[in-house]
């Protein structure tokens, strides 16, 4: 061990579907309590390398497994993800488990309670392993704004697993997890699923309950699935989606059966393939992957035309307005009294609170709160942040009237693969301007998939992303199903 380099290998491992898993489970061939010291076992290994797990929640786990072998003995019906492996991305709390965000600032805090999506997860059997890297209050698209150390992307150690939601992606690529949770502000699920050659869900805002998750943006922050395939993906989504009365955005429309309905065929579904994400900035070798999935999506009896969106352009500063409008609010609570990090080096209140929160977030962080702070400032209300919310509305005008044409839209989930470490690190408009393709559906409040489509000549991972009308979860997953069946490489 000693003589190889630190992170050499490919960790790409494809873990079983939770079809399998749960039959398995449930005909008495596997044990939970096996399975969760296996994934143990596997991340025990490999995270040193990768970074993916910032805690584990072993006893929390191994009781739950515990509870899921006793009802299979029993032969009770089992749950929808009896046994199943999760990880949970460090902006959702649970009960009593260190939560993070990546932040040094919230060092030492332990939620008391569990977010509403950890706990539907659980009550669904599923085995929670621990909580998961991510960029400092997923704030980036890299994962090297963790406080606690960048992610690496198991499909090549040397690249970035994309962000905030980076170290969700690489859980299920490497296997250190059968699916896992994050959040998408921006493009948090989107784009690292794509980077890391796994499947990840934007669900429509207010479809998944945000209580317990830390906010970013609120107004764009959702929670939504990591899985190796659609189908499991889906089952993820239908277990954490609902109405929940502690989150008043969330929406009172009945919750399909996502999985079931991913089994539908494609075929007759009108798609859209808008002109602005094929245009300049798009990696060759990513736009030549998308080409083949759209044409087996023709093959397999999609009729593809050709669309329009010409506020696409405006997309990435309305985004970064807005979102770093609302962090600069949510994140005023952080000053060193009600959680976590407090400066032991201050004489009075006033420098308690800006040693705290000088010491306590990260560059990027005290970036967005400054441009965030200066946005919503009077004098530049107007002309900043009141000129994004009209153009907000406009985008999303623009894709309802697309959606009365197709019923998905086929795009890019990123203009490039995975890049090198350290590549964008000293260029933070560089970074931004990556998230061109995923803020628009943000800023619109419909939902997506991204599901693999092909790779690079180097072997990196692309996704394409599925855009479908609010609450049109379904068609996106049947499109990505087909996407996923035609095996593209
Ligand atoms: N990359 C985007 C940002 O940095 C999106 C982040 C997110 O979706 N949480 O804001």
């Amino acid at each position: 061990m000693a003589s190889e380099t630190k992170h050499a290998g490919n960790f790409v491992e494809k873990p079983r579907t939770i079809v399998a898993l749960r039959e398995e489970i449930a005909a008495g061939r596997a044990k939970a309590a096996d399975l969760a010291a296996s994934y143990y076992q596997r991340i025990e290994q490999i995270n040193p390398q990768l970074n993916v797990y910032l805690s584990l929640s072993k006893e929390r786990a191994l009781e739950q497994a515990q509870r899921v072998d006793a009802m299979a003995a029993k032969g009770d019906p089992l749950p929808a993800l009896a046994g199943i492996p999760v990880g949970i991305k460090d902006v959702l709390v649970m009960k009593g488990a260190p939560a993070t965000a990546g932040s040094k600032i919230l060092q030492g805090y332990h939620p008391p309670y569990d977010a509403t999506t950890v706990a539907r997860l659980e009550a669904a059997g599923a085995v929670l392993l621990g909580k998961i890297n991510c960029d400092e209050f997923a704030m980036g698209s890299s994962n090297e704004n963790s406080a606690y150390g960048p992610v690496r992307n198991p499909v090549d150690p040397e690249r970035v697993p994309g962000g905030s939601s980076g170290g969700s992606a690489a859980a299920v690529a490497a296997n250190m997890a059968v699916a896992t949770l994050g959040s998408d502000t921006g493009g948090s699920i989107r784009q690292p699923a794509s980077f890391c050659g796994v499947v990840g869900v934007l669900p429509t805002y207010g479809r998944v309950s945000r209580y317990g998750l830390i906010a970013f943006g609120s107004s764009l922050d959702r929670v939504g699935p990591f899985a190796a395939n659609v189908r499991d993906a889906a089952t993820l989504l239908h277990v954490i989606a609902g109405h929940d009365a502690k989150d008043a955005t969330s929406s009172p429309a009945p919750v399909e059966d996502y999985a079931a309905e991913s089994d539908k065929p494609a075929a007759g579904l009108r798609l859209g393939v808008p002109a602005e994400y094929f245009a300049e900035g798009l990696d060759p070798e990513v736009r030549a992957a998308i080409e083949k999935g759209i044409d087996a999506l023709k093959a397999a009896g999609c009729e593809v035309k050709p669309i329009s969106l010409p506020h696409t352009k405006y997309a990435v500063p309305t985004y970064y307005l807005i979102a770093t409008a609302e962090a600069s609010a949510n994140l005023a609570r952080f000053d060193g009294v009600r959680y976590g990090y407090r400066s032991p080096q201050s004489a009075t209140l006033a420098e308690m609170y800006r040693h705290s929160r000088d010491e306590g977030f990260g560059a990027e962080v005290k970036r967005r709160i400054l441009l965030g702070t200066y946005a919503l400032s009077a004098g530049y209300y107007d002309a900043y942040y009141r000129k994004a919310q009209q153009v907000r509305r406009i985008l999303a005008e623009e894709f309802l009237r697309a959606f009365a044409e197709v019923d998905a839209i086929l795009t890019p989930t990123s203009p490039v693969p995975a890049f090198k470490l350290g590549e964008k690190t000293d260029d933070p408009l560089a970074m931004y301007l990556a998230d061109i393709y995923t803020v628009t559906a943000s800023l619109a409040g419909i939902c997506g998939v991204t599901v693999p489509c092909g790779a690079t000549a180097a072997g990196l991972p692309v996704g394409m992303q599925v855009l479908a009308r609010p609450l049109g979860e379904s068609t996106a997953f049947r499109v990505a199903r087909a996407v996923e069946a035609a095996g593209i490489r």
